[in-house]
């Protein structure tokens, strides 16, 4: 096959665009999403200046999505004096995992020389995913732990670290699938929460009501296989081993209906995506108008939003005997 753009060799073909491309063609078309994205969230236009820069924090995990991620970003903003950037880790305490991700992660931020942070459950929380999946004290998927505890080490360091924003790489994939698992739930909250979170262009948010520092995927419309193509086009170093204790069976499940449905219908992530997205931003309108949407208390005990006395992170801290800082 050959490249639709200059007749080379076409590395790869995109079934819902239709589109071969060959290696040079492709890993353009990568980096013109992700830049792209960044663009059309508004992250440059609400602020940023060479006299008033911007920290932006990348959670990198040494997976491909972050990996690439980190590359693109780098490359992108490098001489670009509105942007520092600042790769955080966060160490689980998972053996034989996270310490050859970790690997990876030094390896890239030394190549890239970027500022490189680590975050360990271990210091922050007192205990180790290991020992907290091995004990199980209120019967959750391992998953159910550490994605509470991973969302607050990312928030509460992007506050401590003044970051003024938070980035992510989930992928196309990523996101369909949750997009699936939110409507599927029925909560339409979760869903406008997740406009708020996420999805909102930054030029329309209330970032000084929002205590979380805004996130941002600018990954979100490039599709998984496509990431791991350009990692391995690249030789990043990715990590690419799957954590002992992954069990999120009900996402894989989602997952498999939605490469059924991509196979039979090119383009179905894309068009869950964009409905999903006007659906989330109408649903985050009515909670904010009837004023159900803010009004968050205090954690009594970290003082992180909660609608509780206590926090989510706090509770299951307390649950598997760890202790805070
Ligand atoms: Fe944590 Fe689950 Fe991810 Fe493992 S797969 S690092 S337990 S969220
Ligand atoms: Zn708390």
């Amino acid at each position: 096959m050959q490249c639709d753009k200059c007749g080379e060799t076409a590395v790869m073909h995109a079934a819902y665009s239709g589109l071969h491309l060959c290696e040079g063609h492709f890993r353009r078309s990568v980096e013109t999403r992700i830049r792209r994205r960044i663009r059309e969230d508004g992250m440059l236009s609400d602020g940023p200046t060479p006299e008033d820069p911007e920290t932006w924090l990348v959670g990198l995990s040494g997976g491909k999505d972050s990996v690439v991620l980190t590359q693109v970003l780098e490359e992108t903003f490098e001489d670009d004096p509105r942007i520092e950037l600042v790769a955080l880790t966060i160490h689980e305490g998972i053996e034989g995992y996270r310490d050859a991700s970790l690997q990876a992660c030094l390896e890239l931020t030394d190549a890239l020389s970027i500022e490189h942070e680590v975050v360990a459950y271990d210091e922050e929380y007192g205990v180790e995913m290991d020992a907290v999946a091995e004990e199980d004290p209120l019967g959750m998927a391992p998953c159910a732990y550490c994605g509470v505890f991973r969302r607050d080490a990312l928030s509460r360091y992007a506050d401590e670290y003044g970051a003024d924003k938070l980035l992510t790489g989930h992928n196309l994939d990523d996101e369909a699938q949750t997009a699936m698992m939110n409507l599927l739930s029925g909560d339409v909250r979760q869903i406008a929460k997740h406009f708020d979170a996420s999805l909102g262009s930054f030029d329309d948010r209330e970032i000084d009501d929002d205590p979380f520092v805004p996130r941002a995927k600018p990954l979100r419309d490039v599709p998984e296989k496509e990431v791991a193509l350009y990692a391995h086009l690249r030789d990043l170093p990715a990590h690419t081993a799957e954590c002992p204790h992954a069990s999120e069976a009900y996402r894989g499940e989602i997952q498999e209906h939605i490469h059924e449905l991509e196979d039979g219908h090119p383009g179905t992530r894309h068009s869950i995506m964009s409905g999903y997205e006007k659906l989330a931003e109408l649903a985050a309108e009515t909670y904010r108008d009837d004023g159900t949407g803010g009004s968050e208390n205090e954690c009594d005990r970290c003082g992180a939003p909660t609608k509780s006395e206590v926090c989510r992170k706090c509770e299951l801290v307390d649950a598997v005997g760890g202790e805070l800082p």
